[in-house]
């Protein structure tokens, strides 16, 4: 074979921003686990939602055909993805917009601050955007002298208590309301003193400090549920009509979009918005639905940017199998029936995307890296592949087929792993009688280590083992020690006795 180069394309970039926790799943994880309060606000909430889904889905007799639809208009979007970007750019332009193409985070952000600044303001409002959270938005425009507000109620929270987002919907989904009443105090402007903590009250104060905000705003940054090829029309679906304030007020309005958030068709709407509604909050339609398409004279904002984020969504669509996570539309769905995401809250998967998709999102989007303890390596992990994902996503998105593939080629990539290292172990003493008499014998040493019937944490290399999983404490006799033993035999003369042999 020929070594010369001939201009095969290399492998698309993976993502970056947001897309990376500090440490790995297991250990972000026990950190959560020991915060009760967040698994008491994170438990009742998604139990909430989640029965409120099943009785908004169960009383539609066509469900199951709305989703086969949905995952059928995704799987033909991802199949003709640059032939309706392009379609979407020229309607776009067509109406008066701006298309701006970012690789990855760094060029989104550059973008989208450069716009900024065009303007002369200093401050932008924002619509609820996984997007923008995806590329650490906020802290650069902060570092360039913007502020950002947020003006969706949990991201507000979110952002004034400078916490992180836990819930692709409801980002504040781990605090209480007399925690949100405390954050109001300490960094709300303006806020009355003698707040309580009804819920009443508290959206009041959010609604008199945004009120405020959206009068004077010049700009707004939203991101986007749905872009729609043939029209060049943008969609964002929220219930709160702060999306619908910040769509209409300011003279700019800046969208970042990712890619895959395409769909071909008008008509495809019809399908969507009957999916996410009942999927997301459990209503029956969205409260507030915007449209937009490119500029419209003297109505709304004149100037209308929209930044096409890639940041690591080639590289996923390059995955056969992976690429079925681009389908996603970001209901949270499979994070409310989700038993790991409900027991660790949104914290611990270090990501934007938490939950189940984030487990194969994430590592898709940023890579992982096999070889350097990457913490994303760890998310397609953070699972009991027990299905309920699956079952729950209205695009029926084979999330555990996902994580089992994204398992495989971590194995597949990795020079060495624990598993590895401990069926490697496992063959050796199980060659010969000798080594696994021998074996059992030296795990019954184990049994110093145990507590309340289980090991959780093994010498080296073991540890690499017990680090995600426990084990059982060895019983105090082999089976053969046992069978040897006066109770076996009495146990097997009875046996026989029963089975009416000699
Ligand atoms: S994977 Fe499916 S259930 Fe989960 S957020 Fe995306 S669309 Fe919703």
């Amino acid at each position: 074979m020929s070594g010369t180069f001939l201009g095969m394309p290399t492998a698309p970039p993976r993502g970056a921003g947001n897309l990376r926790g500090e440490e790995p799943f297991p250990a972000a994880a026990r950190t959560e686990l020991g915060n009760t309060q967040m698994r008491r606000n994170v438990g009742k909430a998604t139990r909430t939602i989640r029965n409120k889904r099943l009785q908004v889905t169960g009383e539609l007799p066509d469900w199951e055909q709305l989703r086969s639809a949905g995952a059928a208009v995704k799987r033909d979007v991802m199949a003709r993805l640059p032939e309706l970007l392009e379609q979407f750019e020229r309607a776009v332009t067509e109406r008066g917009g701006h298309v701006h193409w970012a690789r990855d985070a760094a060029e989104a952000n550059a973008i989208v601050t450069g716009l900024v600044k065009d303007t002369g303001a200093d401050e932008a409002l924002k619509v609820k955007s996984m997007a923008t959270q995806e590329i650490g938005l906020n802290e650069h425009l902060a570092d360039e002298g913007i502020t950002a507000i947020e003006t969706d109620l949990a991201e507000l929270i979110v952002q004034l208590g400078e916490d992180r987002p836990s819930h692709i919907l409801v980002p504040a989904i781990h605090r209480n309301r007399s925690e949100i009443r405390e954050i109001f105090l300490r960094s709300m402007p303006g806020v009355d003193p003698g707040l309580d903590d009804d819920p009443t009250h508290l959206a009041n104060a959010a609604r008199r400090f945004l009120r405020e905000r959206f009068m004077r705003a010049r700009v707004a940054i939203s991101g986007a549920n749905f872009g729609i090829a043939e029209t060049g029309t943008l969609s964002v679906v929220e219930s709160e009509g702060n999306g619908r304030m910040c769509l209409t007020m300011p003279e700019t309005l800046i969208t970042v979009m990712g890619l895959e958030k395409l769909i071909p068709a008008y008509a495809d709407l019809e399908v969507f918005l009957q999916l996410l509604p009942r999927s997301s909050t459990g209503e029956r339609m969205n409260p507030y639905t915007s449209m937009w398409t490119g500029v419209t004279p003297d109505d709304g904002p004149q100037e209308f940017h929209l930044v096409l984020l890639d940041n690591g969504r080639t590289a996923t669509l390059a995955d056969e199998v992976g690429r079925e996570a681009l389908h996603c539309i970001r209901c949270s769905a499979c994070l409310n029936v989700c038993p790991v995401y409900e027991r660790t809250g949104g914290h611990a998967y270090g990501s934007t995307y938490p939950g189940p998709i984030g487990a194969v999102l994430t590592p898709q989007l940023a890579g992982m890296d096999t070889g350097g303890g990457d913490p994303n390596s760890s998310l397609p992990y953070a699972s009991s592949l027990c299905g309920a994902c699956f079952d729950a996503c209205p695009v029926k998105i084979d999330i555990p087929s996902l994580l089992v593939e994204l398992r495989h080629q971590h194995v597949e990539e990795a020079r060495v792993s624990a598993e590895q290292l401990m069926m490697k172990a496992a063959s050796t003493a199980m060659a010969t009688s000798g080594r696994w008499t021998a074996a059992q014998r030296a795990a019954q040493l184990g049994r110093l280590l145990g507590r309340g019937g289980r090991i959780r944490t093994l010498p080296p290399p073991g540890s690499a083992w017990t680090a995600a999983r426990d084990l059982p404490v060895p019983p105090k006799q082999t089976f053969r020690q046992w069978w040897d033993s006066a109770e076996g035999r009495a146990a097997i003369d009875d046996a026989h006795r029963e089975g009416g042999r000699p």
